[in-house]
This record gives C-alpha cells, sequence and structure tokens, in this order.
C-alpha cells in the first residue's frame, strides 16, 4: 500500500502528455494548480454555452449567447478608419445586425455574401437599442451547422489559455481516466442518484445546463462527495488509531464534583451538564478519549474541564491543562484555586518561568502524585515533567491546533484521555473538516443573566467622544479594555501605536488610571500591569490582541477596539467576549479608519447585528472563504477543488458517518470496498490517511 496503484498511473503522469498540451500551455495551467491530468479532471467548468440552433433571437434575452438560421440582407462597410463594419441579417423573425471592427473587407463579402443564408452563433448584444453580435464565434452554411457543438463547457481560465486549448486537454484527460471500483456506500449511491465516478466526470465535463453546474447536479455532488469522504476517511483513521490505543478507565466517584459544585456560586447549564456527563463517559471506557468541547467566549468552559479533571482525580489519577498563554494559564488557576481548596485537591501551576529548585520541588511532587491537577503553559508537555499517573489532558483555546500536531501529541506515548477546547465558535462543516477525528461536545447555552453587550460602530474622527465617554465610565466606577490596531506586518509598529495611546490616554484620564499590556513586555511587566487591572488599580487597560482569549475581568464593562475594520470577525467576537461578563450593562465601541472597504463594512455591521458566534462564524466563512478562517497551513485542511465547505455541511456529515462505519466494518481496509476506498485515498493524494494505514 505504500506505492500508488498502478491503474492510477496514466492520471499521475505528465501534463504534456495529454493531446495539445505543449510546455507553454503546461506553464499556464500550472498556475492554476494544475500539474498532472489528474488535476484536470478536477477543474470543471463553471459555464455551459447553448450553442442548439433557435428560430429566432427573440427567444433570447440579450446579452446572451445565441445560435440562429439568418439570411444575409445588406453589407455596411465602415465610414471611417477603425469603425465598424455591419452586416444587416435577417433571421425566421427579426432583422439584426453582425459587426466587425478591423475585418477584411473581401473576407466578409466571401463569409457572408449578400443573399446566402448561415448559421451564426455568438453574443447577441443591445447597443443603442439595436440587436447585434459583435465577432461571431461561428459563421457556417446551414449543411455545416452540425460542426458547432450544441453545448460547450466554459473553464476556469488563466490569461494565456484559451478554452478550446483546456477543453481539449480535458477530453485527453477524461479519456485516461479509468474506471474505479466503486468506494461510497452502495445504498448511499442508489439513494442520491449518483453517477459512477467515472460517469460523474464524464457528466461533469459536458454539462447540459445551467443546472448541470450546480453543486447539487448528481455528477457534481459526488464528485464533491469523494473529496468529501477521502478527507473524513483520513481522520477516521486518525481516529480509529488514537481509540485503538488501549486508554486507561477512570470511573469517578462523583465525590470531589460534589464538593466543588456546592461551592460554585451558580448552577451548572443544562448544557455545561450534558458535556460533564458525555465526557465522563468517555474517561469510563477503556477507549482513549479524544473530544473536542466547543463554546462561544464565555459559555462556562472551565468550570467543565474543572469537573473533568476532578473525573480524573476521583479515580487515583491527575489531570493536566495547558493554556496558550501565561496569562490565561495564572487566571484560571486563580479562578480555580478557591473551588479545589473547597474539595481538598492540590493544584500547581508550571510554566517557563518555573526554575531551578522551585520547579525541581514542583516536579518532584508531581511525580509522587502529591499534585492531582497541573495547570500551565507548553511548559507542561515537556520531557522531564513526569506524572505519577497522568489520566486527563486539556487543552485551552487551541483553535488552532491542527490535526497533525493533536496526532502527534496523542503519539507521546501516554494512553491519556485527551479534551480540546476551542472558544472559536465555527461553523459546522468546518469543525467536521477540522475535527472530524474528534467527537465533539458542544456548550449551545449561555449563563443566564448575560446582558447582551451595546455594539456601536464609528469613524476615527469621533475618537474625541469615546475619550469623553471613557472618563464619565470610569467615574461611576467601571473599567475598559482599549485594544490598539493590529499589524500584522509588524510587531514593532503594534507595541510603538500601543504606547502612543497609552500616553495620550494617560493625559486625558490621569495618570494612574491607565495601564499597558502588549507582546513586547517582559513576562513580569505584563503579570504586573494585567493584576493592577484585575484588581481595579488601573481603570483602563490599553492592550495589543495579548488579551484576545480567554482573560476575564467581570468589572470590565467597555471594549474599545482601534482600526476595528483590520481585525478578522473571530477575532472581534473574542475581544468583544471580554466584557459582558458581570451585571452591568456593556458595550463594545468598533472605531474604524475611512475608507472602508465592502467586506470590512459588512463585518462590522455583522458584529452591531448579533452577538451569536455561531451566526458570525457561519457569515466570516461567507465573507472570508473556508481556508482563511482555520488557517489552511496550520490546519492541514485540504483545499477541495469541487466540494463547498459553505453550502454542503450536511454532505460533509454523510461522508463523516460514512467513513467512520466502513473502517468499524473493515478497519484495514482490506475488503472489496476498502480497497476501492484505497484507490481513493491515492486518487485524492490523502497522504496523512495513506500513511496511517502502512503503520496500521
Ligand atoms: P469560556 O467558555 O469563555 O472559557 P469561562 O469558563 O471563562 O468561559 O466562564 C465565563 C464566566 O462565566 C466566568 O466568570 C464563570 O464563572 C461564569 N460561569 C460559568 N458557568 C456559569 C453558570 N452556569 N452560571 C453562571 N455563571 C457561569
Ligand atoms: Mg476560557
Amino acid at each position: 500500500m505504500s506505492t500508488r496503484p498502478e491503474i492510477l498511473f496514466p492520471l499521475f503522469g505528465e501534463i504534456t502528455g495529454l493531446e495539445g498540451v505543449g510546455p507553454k500551455t503546461a506553464r499556464l495551467l500550472e498556475q492554476m494548480g494544475v500539474k498532472r491530468p489528474r488535476d484536470l479532471l478536477f477543474t470543471l467548468p463553471h459555464g455551459v454555452i447553448d450553442r442548439n440552433i433557435r428560430a429566432s433571437i427573440n427567444q433570447v434575452t440579450p446579452p446572451c449567447t445565441v445560435t440562429v438560421e439568418v439570411e444575409v440582407l445588406r453589407h455596411q462597410p465602415s465610414t471611417r478608419r477603425g469603425g465598424p463594419y455591419r452586416v444587416q441579417v435577417r433571421d425566421s423573425q427579426t432583422a439584426f445586425q453582425l459587426v466587425f471592427f478591423h475585418a477584411r473587407g473581401d473576407w466578409l463579402r466571401r463569409t457572408l455574401p449578400e443573399g446566402a443564408r448561415r448559421v451564426v452563433s455568438g453574443k447577441l448584444e443591445l447597443f443603442d437599442g439595436v440587436a447585434q453580435i459583435v465577432h461571431p464565434d461561428h459563421i457556417l452554411p446551414p449543411e455545416q451547422a452540425g460542426e458547432i457543438p450544441p453545448f460547450e463547457p466554459v473553464y476556469p481560465l488563466t490569461a494565456g489559455l484559451g478554452q478550446r486549448a483546456i477543453a481539449r486537454a480535458a477530453q485527453s484527460a477524461l479519456a485516461r481516466a479509468p474506471d474505479l471500483d466503486e468506494w461510497i456506500d452502495a445504498s448511499l449511491v442508489e439513494k442520491r442518484g449518483w453517477p459512477s465516478w467515472r460517469a460523474a466526470l464524464e457528466a461533469a465535463h459536458h454539462p447540459q445546463k445551467t443546472q448541470d453546474l450546480s453543486l447539487q447536479a448528481p455528477a457534481r455532488e459526488r464528485l464533491a462527495y469523494d473529496e468529501l469522504f477521502a478527507h473524513q476517511l483520513t481522520l477516521a483513521l486518525a481516529r480509529a488509531r488514537i481509540r485503538r490505543k488501549k486508554g486507561v478507565v477512570s470511573k469517578g466517584d462523583g465525590r470531589l464534583q460534589a464538593l466543588v459544585r456546592k461551592a460554585l456560586p451558580y448552577d451548572l447549564t443544562g448544557a455545561q451538564r450534558r458535556a460533564v456527563a458525555e465526557i465522563a463517559a468517555d474517561m469510563a471506557s477503556a477507549l482513549r478519549m479524544n473530544r473536542l468541547l466547543q463554546g462561544d467566549v464565555g459559555a462556562g468552559k472551565t468550570v467543565v474541564a474543572l469537573l473533568a479533571m476532578l473525573v480524573a482525580v476521583e479515580s487515583g489519577g491527575q489531570a493536566v491543562m495547558m493554556a496558550p498563554t501565561e496569562i490565561l494559564a495564572r487566571q484560571h488557576m486563580e479562578s480555580i484555586r478557591p473551588l479545589l481548596q473547597a474539595a481538598g485537591v492540590r493544584a500547581e501551576i508550571l510554566t517557563g518561568r518555573d526554575k531551578g529548585e522551585g520547579r525541581a520541588a514542583k516536579l518532584a511532587a508531581l511525580a509522587a502524585g502529591e499534585i492531582g491537577i497541573l495547570l500551565g503553559t507548553h511548559a507542561v508537555f515537556q520531557k522531564d515533567v513526569k506524572f505519577a499517573d497522568l489520566r486527563l489532558a486539556v487543552i485551552d483555546e487551541q483553535h488552532r491546533f491542527g490535526v497533525r500536531q493533536r496526532m502527534e501529541l496523542g503519539d507521546k506515548g501516554r494512553a491519556v484521555d485527551m479534551l480540546v477546547m476551542t472558544a472559536t465558535p465555527i461553523p459546522r462543516s468546518l469543525a467536521l473538516a477540522q475535527y472530524g477525528d474528534m467527537d465533539v461536545s458542544v456548550l449551545d447555552e449561555k449563563p443566564p443573566g448575560r446582558k447582551p453587550v451595546k455594539t456601536v460602530v464609528l469613524p476615527e474622527s469621533r475618537v474625541g467622544e469615546v475619550i469623553d465617554h471613557l472618563k464619565r465610565a470610569i467615574d461611576e466606577g467601571r473599567q475598559a479594555y482599549w485594544v490598539c490596531p493590529l499589524v500584522e506586518e509588524s510587531e514593532t509598529v503594534e507595541w510603538t501605536a500601543a504606547e502612543e495611546r497609552f500616553r495620550s490616554l494617560r493625559t486625558a484620564l490621569g495618570e494612574s488610571a491607565v495601564g499597558l499590556v502588549h507582546g513586547q513586555m517582559p513576562l513580569a511587566e505584563k503579570d504586573a500591569a494585567m493584576a493592577r487591572f484585575v484588581a481595579g488599580q488601573t481603570r483602563v487597560l490599553v492592550a495589543t490582541t495579548v488579551i484576545e482569549v480567554g482573560v476575564d475581568v467581570p468589572d470590565a464593562s467597555i471594549m474599545v477596539i482601534e482600526q476595528a475594520e483590520r481585525f478578522g470577525l473571530a477575532q472581534l467576537h473574542q475581544l468583544r467576549g471580554r466584557v459582558g461578563r458581570g451585571a452591568a450593562q456593556s458595550s463594545c465601541l468598533l472605531i474604524y479608519r475611512p475608507p472602508l472597504s465592502e467586506t470590512a463594512r459588512r463585518r462590522l455591521e455583522v458584529m452591531r447585528e448579533t452577538d451569536d458566534g455561531f451566526v458570525l462564524a457561519e457569515e466570516d466563512l461567507r465573507l472570508r472563504g473556508a481556508g482563511d478562517v482555520l488557517g489552511v497551513a496550520q490546519s492541514g485542511l485540504p483545499r477541495f477543488r469541487i466540494a463547498d465547505l459553505e453550502t454542503q455541511a450536511d454532505l460533509m456529515k454523510v461522508a463523516q458517518d460514512d467513513a467512520r462505519i466502513l473502517l468499524r466494518t473493515d478497519a484495514e481496509l482490506s475488503g472489496a470496498r476498502g480497497q476501492a476506498a484505497r484507490v481513493l485515498l491515492w486518487l485524492m493524494e490523502q497522504d496523512q490517511g495513506i500513511r496511517l494505514l502502512s503503520v496500521g
């Protein structure tokens, strides 16, 4: 299985082996991402030109391509140099004009003799109310009209490449496509009315009407499904491999959880309770847990993680939770520690800052099993960090963790159950695409009593008013974040902007009222600034996006974001999620620098309209496309050529179920359908899946 099946060789040969593809065309195709015949098969026409002969141009609405038989009435050569040469013609119902520029009169008289009948095909347009075809694509005597194809596919092109060349090459690639055994579940094929792979390609490359171009056309849908299925099969293989590793059975007795729940100042939401139950059930099974906890900002993921970690402790083991930043790890510690004291569980924090004897002591306590719960940054996964009996690893706020990285983490040898938490709601299709190897719990219910954040969008010219507003708010005892522009090209510019804003706000609001944190600050200073803000000593915290994730300061009820147009929707949502946690009415001020691009305007508008993270995520997907939402490079998400993640979420779900079922019945993909599925993995270049198969 580690070599490509022979039946696919013709599709993976040189592109120049195709008819009419010389080195020049090959270079142009390569610019479109087409390197081998296989790529051309999956480059489908995005249009179709109907060239069926009509009785009259009256049957179509210009502008539109039309093919009609006409009688040539009269030539009207141009009256000035470079002017149009017109030929008056008449079809069975109406007269119109053929128009030529820079054409030779003698050629035109030969091609279109007055009084003769001709079939002409081209784009009909209205010019000053007169119907005309400029430079028809085809002019033929009626007896040769059969040479005009009734339907002509229109392929995506790059400059320098013509329709005829690409159509011919695609035709030649199609001729090389072998019949392949079916890899899709037979009942699904039947239910959906899908053609075979080979027939689907034929049909998709030869559309006959506009509906044939739609994603719902059976041929296209099937080809899209192939892509999704190949991807889900890879994820399912990854999932199966993780689950095959024997997990540890962790059955909590609920004693510690009960103590903590009693110490909580609130009741769990239904969604939180469900998530805890799902996690506990996974941990109690002998299979290894690989679960995603998805919940909007403020949905209350931390306490779910805490209860899960207590399951590990109750069953005599340990748990570890990794946060992406030191600030966050500390904050988790602060919120969790009093609860754990109520339960008599020892928790410690471990970050890159722990050094020397202090660190050694912590590691010793950990190895001796004296520490039940360890919180920290990625430092908790360093080589020399040894646990007495680690049962559960929680990874917080790591939505940029790709499939591959998760697999690496899972490969670290420990059979620990894994819980990944993400605060970035992602559309269902993307969740399936990126986390298809995991089981998912969703917190789709916010804790009660949250007031929606009032969001206002305003231009930079009104910054003065915003500062006045802040002055009053501070007097009322409120706190605010002030987020400075995101500068992707340069961190230096970013913190310079932050420091400038910091100085100007100090002048306006008073020296002691304003604090500053940014990524370039020494850790100790950053922590101190954060701590002063949390304690309420500073009232306004000027920050770069370091505060984006996780930080929870209930008294902060105002979020100002400068040059908000530079931020993505997900980021704006994360930032706004920092406020609206306490009892006070919160507000979010989005300040932009005109002029706004169309998508930026739309982004800010959507922010004002909704604070539902899932709605925002769907909108984000529409505005940016899947690759950008996840960051294709990090996510390991393939670029689908045919499937569309925005509209085919349901199909993705079907593919996931289908892939998991197939592996359940044929884990090694050795049966007839399994063999066919292996060929699909090769065809779709799912290297990861293929590797998983070969290591077994
Ligand atoms: P996130 O999901 O963004 O990580 P957190 O876990 O930080 O959210 O929780 C946000 C806030 O909501 C915290 O202050 C937490 O104490 C509070 N909270 C969590 N669950 C509930 C609940 N069921 N009822 C009321 N408040 C809750
Ligand atoms: Mg959180």
